[in-house]
């Protein structure tokens, strides 16, 4: 059984008091979905130990929402000025980590190669990594976007036992429909989490593919969740800018509880 997420990518946005007025306001708007969903927080570096702690002190929410990092660097210490290892995130109590945003791939010079080391470290220190892979809308015109999830596919998990990756959960977030109103429509999405779900068959995760957790990311908000839950394999949501608001993080969640259509 798969369990669904809705998870909050707050980008580089928050302060401290911003941040822990959130997680008042969200214990105060979300529904009791009984530890059935699960709910995922990936502030900035800085704020994962205050949101940690702020989630503690939620009583009936202290082990219902969950925190994580939005980046790591492979490796567990050393001279690498401004990152952050998966040791150290951990140390502050998160439990997940985003690897291959798309925002990382693109701006930051993340490689198929660095993510792939992300990956595996993300791995070996238990941490619940969050895959992101998703398609210009350049490739997608051409045609080549199922070659090119496949190509990510196969690159992030290379030499990566899949017996051992049974943690992970792939975000489809195609990169024309992150932060800009436009989200990829339900027919788009289908076909691309049923091409996942054939690849981990292939890669011989144990289980098949079916048993891997997919979220689609893009665009999600209040009025379009609904109907991209509805999608055949949609597991939720990875959301950006519809997570920083307490009340919008908190509907989408309302219509997850309600299950799938
Ligand atoms: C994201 O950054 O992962 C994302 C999906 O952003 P948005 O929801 O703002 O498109």
């Amino acid at each position: 059984m798969r369990k669904p997420a809705l998870m909050g990518n707050w980008k580089m946005n928050k302060d401290l008091s911003s941040a822990i007025s959130f997680v008042g306001e969200f214990f105060k708007l979300a529904p009791d979905v009984g530890g059935r969903i699960d709910i995922v927080l990936f502030p900035p570096f800085p704020l994962i130990k205050p949101i940690v702690d702020a989630i503690r002190k939620g009583a009936r929410w202290s082990d219902l929402v969950e925190v994580g990092a939005q980046d790591m660097h492979p490796a567990e210490h050393g001279a690498f000025t401004g990152a952050v290892s998966g040791l150290c995130i951990k140390s502050v109590g998160a439990d997940y980590v985003i690897v291959g945003h798309s925002e990382r791939r693109w701006i930051f010079g993340d490689t198929d190669t660095a993510v792939n080391s992300k990956l595996r470290a993300a791995i070996a220190l238990t941490l619940h990594p969050i895959l992101c892979v998703g398609e210009t809308l350049e490739t997608r015109k051409a045609g080549m976007h199922f070659v090119f999830l496949q190509s990510q596919l196969d690159a992030a998990f290379a030499e990566i036992d899949p017996a051992k990756a049974t943690d992970v959960s792939i975000a489809y977030e195609p990169i024309w429909a992150i932060g800009t109103g436009v989200n990829a429509t339900p027919v788009e999405v289908g076909p691309m989490i049923e091409m996942i779900r054939r690849w981990a068959d292939g890669a011989g995760f144990p289980g098949g593919g079916n048993s891997l957790r997919i979220l689609y990311g893009g665009s999600v908000n209040e009025q379009n969740s609904a109907g991209l839950y509805a999608v055949d394999g949609v597991d939720g949501f990875l959301v950006g800018g519809a997570s920083l608001e307490a009340f919008t993080f908190a509907a989408i969640l309302d219509l997850m509880k309600k299950g799938k259509k």
